[in-house]
């Protein structure tokens, strides 16, 4: 037996900060950061005889995240207890919710290898995010921030039907989309906003029952979760070969060495003794407010990929692309209607600026120019202002210090010369210095021309108009 004889079966469990401006069982902003313990309140502290009242905006989110995962939306819910303790949890239970969930039922597509699968999404449930733990550098101890504490959160709970650390980025990648295109959660996973909790179990192909499942808590980038699916898949493996079996437990990923390590038995839901809470009304949805919600979902990307076909003449690839993230795709459109020139907006994203965040290793979301200064980019380019060399430049400096393409090349002084007289002068320059060129080219060596261009545009530092060098020097050239 080898691992090709084993199946690799992959569920998750997905956390994601929602965006609501205040906290979901009192009045606290959800804000990151802040000094530690300034974002709270005697209810998100646990303060005895302190009432939680469930913000509205939650509910509505979350029914919102359910329609964009095709999810059927419970008419009755409710808030449980889940009962632990940890320093972070000053109440010692979470409230959430166990068996009458807001959403169930649903599916995310994501298309592997040219194919279009459907991974089943369990249930999307509301919770309170806990608080955090400062350790110590010296080992003196650990400080509480409950700055997080109540933060409304939704999990997103998927069937086990991926199959690959492959189709997990897919559907990571593609549940990360979605959640930003309803604008529920800012998904900055550096900041927590999005992390996975990520089971894995293998099986010998052609076994139905799923063998024995770990699982890896709070894994919070797509590359470590890649990563550690490939390792624990492999352990698993090597430990049924060598005739072992695998514990149900929860296993920390650590990136440095590339390995997991156990953490603890896995609890089971008796564990934590859920009940609902006796703090908290009955959550009704009524129909009305189903339907409202569904008529405030934006454009999804696949509606948006084939209006950028039809309407705007781009070809498939670059309707992918673009589609791939609500940044890129609200950017393209707000540069087009400046410039009205799809094509070219959409080659400056899927080139320069996508080269530009990989190697800034930004996301879409960092983008930190405005659609309109994209726009007027183009425009630049199209009216012969800029050459597109000294545009690429100006798209550096809307990186670097933002600001709109005009004030920039105005500063630089980067303005496309297309003075005849000046041009003339410099085409007559270049040939003095390159007599050899005009040789060659008489000769019947195009390529020389290619050089002379080049020499021009190095002396004017790339400011002169390409169109016109070509044309004034063909024409010295044939004199
Ligand atoms: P818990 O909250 O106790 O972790 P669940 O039983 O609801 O409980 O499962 C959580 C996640 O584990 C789900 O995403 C599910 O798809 C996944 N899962 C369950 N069984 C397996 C298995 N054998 N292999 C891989 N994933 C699994
Ligand atoms: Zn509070
Ligand atoms: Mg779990």
């Amino acid at each position: 037996m080898s691992r090709e004889d084993y199946e690799i079966v992959i569920g998750l469990e997905v956390h994601s900060e929602l965006s609501t401006k205040t906290k979901i069982f009192c009045s606290c902003p959800t804000e990151f950061g802040g000094d530690p313990n300034t974002h709270c309140c005697p209810v998100c502290m646990a303060m005895p005889g302190t009432l939680p009242v469930l913000n509205e905006k939650v509910v509505e989110y979350a029914i919102k995240a359910g329609l964009a995962t095709n999810c059927k939306i419970a008419d009755i819910s409710k808030n449980d207890r889940k009962n632990y303790f940890y320093p972070d949890l000053p109440k010692a239970y979470q409230i959430s919710q166990y068996d009458m969930p807001l959403c169930e039922h649903g599916y995310i597509e994501i298309e592997v290898d040219g194919e279009k699968k459907k991974i089943g999404l369990t249930r999307i449930h509301i919770e309170e995010d806990a608080g955090k733990l400062n350790h110590d550098d010296y080992g003196r101890g650990s400080l509480v921030d409950l700055n997080r504490a109540g933060v409304p959160l939704i999990e997103i709970v998927s069937e086990p039907d991926l199959r690959s650390s492959e189709e997990v980025d897919l559907y990571l990648k593609k549940l990360k989309s979605i959640l930003e295109y309803i604008e529920v959660s800012d998904c900055k996973m550096q900041e927590g906003s999005l992390r996975a909790d990520v089971n894995v179990s293998v099986r010998k192909k052609g076994v139905s029952e799923f063998g024995t499942r770990t699982e890896m808590k709070n894994m919070n980038s797509f590359r470590s979760i890649v990563r550690a699916i490939d390792y624990e898949a492999e352990r698993q493996i090597e430990v049924l070969e060598e005739g072992g079996k695998i514990d149900q437990e929860t296993l920390r990923w650590d990136d440095v060495s590339g390995k997991t390590f156990p953490m603890r038995d896995k609890e089971d839901a008796q564990d934590y003794r859920y009940f609902p809470d006796p703090d908290l009304v009955t959550i009704r949805i009524s129909e009305e407010m189903k339907e409202n919600i569904r008529k405030s979902l934006p454009e999804m990307p696949e509606s948006r990929k084939k209006r950028y076909i039809e309407e705007y003449n781009l070809p498939e690839y670059d309707s992918n692309i673009l589609t791939s993230s609500k940044y890129f795709s609200d950017l393209f459109e707000g540069a087009t209607k400046i410039c009205n020139n799809p094509k070219a907006v959409s080659n400056w994203i899927m080139t320069d600026i996508i080269k530009e965040l990989n190697e800034k290793e930004l996301e879409p979301s960092d983008i930190p120019f405005k659609s309109d200064e994209l726009g007027n980019l183009v425009v630049l380019i199209d009216k012969g202002t800029i050459s597109s060399s000294i545009a690429k430049k100006v798209l550096q400096e809307m990186f670097e210090n933002p600001r709109d393409p005009q004030k920039i090349i105005e500063e630089k002084g980067w303005i496309q010369i297309s003075d005849e007289g000046a041009i003339k002068e410099v085409v007559l320059k270049i040939l003095e210095a390159n007599p050899q060129s005009v040789v060659d080219f008489k000769a019947g060596k195009d390529k020389a021309l290619g050089f002379l261009v080049g020499q021009a545009m190095k002396e004017t530092k790339g400011k002169a108009n390409p169109q016109m060098l070509n044309k004034m020097f063909l024409e010295e050239l044939k004199k």
